[in-house]
């Protein structure tokens, strides 16, 4: 590592060029279980880290999409991001208050103890590292929106529990095989996304719970597509295919028998690189909300955008705020078009469907013969009389 490596991108670059020639092979003998694999030792696979690590910085990205076979290191990629979390302000109250339901909606929008609280100047957060949140395939609807707690203490009294989507507030919610997940679940799943919170009724008990999550994805496409919408959802989408050349395989093969043999050694080996990464990954985050974009680099994105025929608005955000990202991974202070260049392709692909190409084609047609018959079948013109 260069000491003087500053930006998220010189960090990652020199934590990849680190080497595990002399990895010490020796056993160890404790627990490995929830160690995961750090982050900064993937070999390879820059698209995937790069669309993660955006995600983190900023979460307008609106979440990503993992897809390639399996062996190659979707799953371990994601589960590697717990060391590199960023802190969030949480809610102390009950309720779900924040400083910012005030500053957006006034005083009202807080329950009366936050709201003497805010006056007085005491805090209504705390800060907390971002979770990672992992939805079980197996899941039951109940698991996941939450559902009445049914254990009949001596009183006979029922609560809501909360269910995986509370949890997943202000957090990053991963889910494995999404394209096998149950069309109930994938839709409470969008439309918690889309409203940021959600309300679950139960006979005459009933709660809202905020829901502002960025949703991880994974699959294999073997098995399975995945519904368009939920495709829709994926801010940014990365093919992840199996490492190319022997040099990179060997080194991956190094690694992940290094870390087999003594994975509290692996994750020392990278505790301080990723410390720091953290730490770069948190100031990123802050000052992403106050990054700007050049114009020339709005007006590429957008030719970029119209060149490849795409309809859904959804593409300009993402691409925008995933540019608005990196510089700030960069630490500019401003995203020019370098930065729309890098993100383009995550950011655009897979946005254009056959099915709606087909079907306007179809309605092409159909309209070119309505203005033909129209026009065939209108009304004769009486010419006004001239005086
Ligand atoms: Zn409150």
């Amino acid at each position: 590592m260069t000491p003087q490596a500053r930006t998220i991108t010189e960090l990652l670059a020199a934590a990849g060029a680190q080497r595990f020639l002399e990895a010490p092979l020796t056993q160890d003998l404790g627990l490995s279980e929830g160690l995961p694999f750090p982050f900064l030792a993937l070999v390879g696979q820059s698209e995937m880290k790069l669309a993660l690590l955006l995600s983190l910085i900023n979460p307008n990205v609106d979440g990503v999409l993992l897809i390639g076979n399996r062996g190659t290191g979707k799953s371990t990629a994601v589960r590697s991001l717990i060391d590199l979390l960023p802190d969030v302000d949480r809610s102390l109250c009950t309720y779900g208050c924040l400083p910012e339901d005030i500053e957006t909606g006034g005083i009202d929008e807080v329950c009366p103890d936050c709201a003497r609280k805010y006056g007085e100047g005491e805090s209504l957060v705390y800060r907390d590292p971002v979770q990672l949140i992992e939805l079980p395939l197996n899941s039951r609807l109940e698991d996941v929106i939450g559902g009445l707690n049914s254990r009949s203490g001596a009183h006979h009294r029922h609560r809501l529990n909360r269910g995986i989507l509370a949890r997943a507030d202000r957090n990053l919610l991963y889910i494995d095989e999404v394209n096998m997940l149950d069309d109930q679940i994938v839709d409470a799943i969008l439309d918690a996304a889309a409203q940021g919170a959600y309300t679950i009724r139960r006979g005459t008990l009933a709660a809202t719970y905020r829901s502002r999550f960025v949703l991880i994805g994974s699959m294999n496409p073997e098995e399975g597509r995945l519904r368009p919408q939920i495709l829709d959802r994926f801010g940014l989408r990365v093919l992840v295919s199996g490492l190319k050349g022997k040099q990179q395989r060997l080194e991956a093969y190094r690694r992940t028998i290094a870390y087999r043999a003594n994975p509290r050694q692996v994750v020392r080996d990278y505790a301080e690189a990723t410390a720091r990464v953290r730490e770069e990954l948190q100031s990123a985050r802050e000052a992403v909300t106050k990054l700007r974009i050049t114009k020339a680099a709005e007006r590429y994105g957008l030719d970029l955008i119209n060149e490849m025929g795409i309809e859904s608005l959804r593409a300009e955000i993402t691409l925008f705020e995933a540019a608005r990202a990196r510089a700030a991974a960069d630490g500019r202070t401003v995203a020019a078009t370098k930065d729309i260049r890098a993100v383009a392709s995550i950011a655009i692909r897979l946005r254009r469907s056959e099915f709606m190409d087909d079907f306007f084609k179809a309605q092409g047609k159909e309209q070119r013969r309505l203005q033909r018959v129209l026009k065939q079948s209108a009304p004769v013109k009486k010419k006004p009389a001239r005086s």
